[in-house]
């Protein structure tokens, strides 16, 4: 076995290491089937047994109502952003969009191609350095559903409340910051998450979805971008992402055995206070998004010139680290340290910096 270097690669990202051990051991054949896997019908009660095992350990997991349904779909995220107009933004109502940063964006010029939207709440003016207050969210009456996005995974926000939407369903992309700590799943009306940041590997994508919304699926749908369908057919309509399905599985055993979102979140907070209280130390480092704002999955900073932020990327390849370049639209560094991160990585990573800022600051 090579040995593992530091992944703060933004997506697909580091997995926990016991699940990619299991997944290595169990992999060429499954104990007491003596098969992989991949080479199981997804009609076998081998599967059935994993698919049903991971609805219910996300419902465990996250507190999911009796009233939700679990959905494991393809497409990514993507394809929620299409999938969720279709779906709920019934003819003449409005969708409510709010506007924190490039996948908020791609959510809505999707939606819009379905149907009427209003996009709100924006803080393109500040860089999206932050999530807007509930004052700056002009939210329409009676809308379709708003449209968030919990945490920003390029800009490094992430919203630390929800939006004030009163009656009307939220929708969450929670595609970098699901499960990362405690939940309230009754808070919404949809969540969905592209499994490749915080659940497993890409190819799958949860959807958890309350139940009265199904209605809102027109029978003219596309079968396969049809809620209620997926839903009816319990994620098993087609042939289903089932390697996804598996693994994203043991990632949810892995947060129960580590004692849960509670559990997760305290790491997390650990972890990413740690990082941001070195970035704060000196002025050396410009960390990006505004204190109130930061994200515990994505901790986006900057240097004085892009020669010295090429430097720390460069030198932080050598040093044994992969993936702190920053997104190529808002260039930096960005530190992606999902609950599968270790914790170990983040001393390394300050070592890495103090030595850095020893030299160059
Ligand atoms: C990565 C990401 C996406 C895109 O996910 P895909 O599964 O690649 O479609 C969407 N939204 C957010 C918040 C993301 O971080």
């Amino acid at each position: 076995m090579t040995e593992r270097i530091f992944n703060f690669s933004s997506g697909p990202a580091v997995m926990p290491l016991p699940v990619l051990e299991q997944v290595q051991r169990d992999l060429v054949a499954l104990p007491g089937v003596g098969m992989s896997v991949m080479e199981i019908s997804h009609r076998s009660s081998t599967f059935e047994a994993i698919i049903a095992r991971a609805e219910a350990d996300i419902r465990t997991l996250a507190g999911v109502p009796d009233n939700y349904r679990i959905l494991f779909l393809q497409g990514g995220a993507s394809l929620q952003f299409s999938m969720v107009p279709m779906n709920l933004l019934t003819e003449g109502r409005t969708a409510d969009y709010l506007m924190t940063g490039t996948w908020a964006d791609k959510a809505a010029g999707e939606a819009r191609k379905v149907g009427a939207v209003h996009e709100t709440g924006s803080t393109a003016a500040d860089g999206f350095s932050r999530i807007p207050t509930d004052a700056e969210c002009e939210l329409t009456p009676a809308a379709a559903y708003v449209h968030m996005t919990s945490n920003n995974t390029i800009e490094g926000t992430e919203w630390h409340r929800l939006p004030a939407v009163g009656d009307v369903p939220l929708v969450c992309d929670a595609s970098s910051d699901i499960f990362s700590g405690p939940i309230d799943i009754a808070k919404y009306g949809l969540i969905y998450a592209g499994a490749q940041k915080n659940l497993g590997p890409s190819g799958v994508t949860l959807v958890i979805v309350r139940d009265d919304l199904l209605a809102r699926s027109a029978r003219t749908l596309p079968t396969m971008l049809n809620y209620a369908i997926q839903a009816e057919n319990r994620s098993l309509y087609n042939t289903p992402p089932a390697f996804g399905i598996y693994v994203l599985g043991l990632v949810v055993q892995w947060l129960l055995e580590l004692g849960g979102l509670p559990a997760i979140d305290a790491l997390n907070e650990r972890k990413a206070g740690r990082l941001y209280a070195e970035l704060d130390r000196t002025g050396f480092w410009r960390p990006t998004a505004q204190a109130d704002s930061r994200s515990l999955m994505n901790v986006t900073f900057r240097l004085a010139s892009e020669d010295l932020e090429k430097a720390f990327v460069k030198e932080s390849t050598v040093a044994g680290f992969d993936g702190l370049k920053g997104h190529r639209s808002v260039g930096g560094m960005r530190a992606s340290i999902y609950n599968a991160f270790p914790a170990e990585g983040i001393d390394r990573l300050i070592e890495f910096m103090r030595e850095f800022e020893r030299v160059n600051g």
